[in-house]
């Protein structure tokens, strides 16, 4: 998998400074399961060390200004950050991580000032804004937001789901696959959204007899629209529920009744989500229900991450 990521994240002398601001969750965790694209406009428009630069409104359009002597340097650093748009598009990227805060690669949360120097609010950097058009329905997260367990949760679900998709496309599937791929994901896209679940299903189902390049394509967009979607404790109990109906045949009393008390844990915040999750998972192997063991919301990414083992992972 491949994830573009602001090349300061990784260590990268590139700041305005000199200096850089190395995520040690990317490099050291994320960093054995992907491969990184780095990117740096500002680096690659002005070089470093460079002055430091702000977003201002003026004439009803954001420019990019100089701290140090206000020069407006809107033309050098949109050229700059077009440029790594290209460099970045023959990758088959799953996904891109910002710097927060920055002019250039923050979003949403990059200062906007107004002429006067007062600030006005906050506001996509540029090439971030550049970003979001050129991939609508890329995973995309800041370093600062990933520090949330529950973000960072989401956001790593979202990557590997997205890529998933990816690699699923790219091996031309039949009908009968999307069938198939579809099913494996019901859980993990009833975690995200009951009713873009249903409309899914609706899609696979295919009443209006669409070709299936138009029918892979409507599953694709409303897919990655889905999986963009935050999960929560109250739909995650929901899928619980779900899927240890496929078990209630197999149970015992006692059985039924430890799986039950550790959904009601998880619902109170007491236990984290590996703990119902591997019950059901052990029950599944044990009882041999192979539509539960198939199921990606069981190990949507890989089990080091141990990103559902935080009790803050659940909102
Ligand atoms: S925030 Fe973006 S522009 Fe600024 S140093 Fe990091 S990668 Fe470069």
């Amino acid at each position: 998998m491949k994830i573009a990521v602001s090349a300061c994240l990784l260590g990268e002398s590139v700041r305005f400074d000199g200096g850089h601001k190395h995520d040690r969750f990317i490099t050291d965790e994320l960093g054995q399961l992907a491969e990184f694209i780095p990117f740096c406009p500002e680096h690659l428009a002005f070089g470093t060390p460079r002055p430091s630069v702000r977003l201002m409104r003026q004439d009803e359009k954001i420019h990019v200004h100089s701290n140090k002597n206000g020069t407006d340097l809107t033309e050098q650093l949109c050229h700059a950050c077009r440029n790594e748009l290209n460099r970045l598009s023959p990758y088959p990227i799953s996904g891109i991580i910002f710097k927060s805060k920055s002019p250039s690669c923050g979003m949403k949360s990059a200062k906007l000032y107004l002429e006067n120097g007062m600030c006005e609010g906050k506001e996509d950097g540029l090439f971030a804004a550049l970003c979001r058009e050129r991939y609508p329905l890329l995973p995309m997260e800041e370093e600062g937001r990933l520090q949330d367990p529950w973000l960072r949760e989401n956001f790593i679900m979202q990557l590997f789901a997205y890529n998933d998709f990816e690699q699923f496309k790219s091996a031309n599937p039949s009908p009968g696959e999307l069938v198939r791929f579809h099913t494996t994901r019901k859980f993990m896209l009833q975690s995200k959204d009951e009713k873009m679940y249903r409309a899914l299903g609706n899609i696979v189902a295919n009443h209006e007899h669409y070709d299936f390049e138009i029918q892979i394509a409507l599953y694709e967009t409303l897919y990655k629209t889905a999986i963009a979607q935050k999960s929560s404790i109250k739909r995650n109990r929901n899928v619980l529920e779900h899927m240890a109906g496929f078990l209630k045949n197999h149970l015992s009393k006692i059985e039924k009744e430890v799986l039950h008390t550790q959904f009601a844990e998880y619902a109170e915040k007491i236990v984290p989500l590996i703990v119902p999750l591997s019950t059901i998972a052990l029950y599944a192997a044990h009882y041999q229900v192979d539509y539960l063991l198939e199921q990606t919301f069981l190990n949507p990414y890989p089990k080091t991450l141990a990103l559902r083992s935080h009790i803050d992972a659940g909102k």
